[in-house]
């Protein structure tokens, strides 16, 4: 399966209320509470966009935005590397 790549993590900073289930709910400890108690991405390039925090966020504050250029071209290198076998 081709692997997903981040292009954008959103988060809605006047709908956050710094619940902080995003960060807990997240595998990899992308997301952690800022300064101002609000959701923040502080590692994004490690993000697998498996779409938790997207998905337990009460308040629908996150968006994860995945890039699909890159899965597809990914996908077709995996396709032409089956081929050649
Ligand atoms: S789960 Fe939603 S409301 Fe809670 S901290 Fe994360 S982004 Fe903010
Ligand atoms: S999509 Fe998954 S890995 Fe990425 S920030 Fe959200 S919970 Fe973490």
């Amino acid at each position: 399966m081709a692997k997903k790549k981040l292009k954008k993590l959103v988060i809605n900073r006047d709908w956050c209320k710094g619940c902080g289930i995003c960060a807990a709910f997240c595998p990899i400890q992308v997301l952690e509470l800022d300064r101002m108690e609000k959701a923040a991405a502080v590692r994004p390039e490690d993000c697998i966009c498996c779409r938790m925090c997207e998905l337990r966020c009460p308040d629908l504050a996150v968006e994860v935005i995945i890039d699909e250029r890159e899965e597809v071209v990914e996908a077709q290198s995996e396709q032409e590397e089956n081929n050649e076998k």
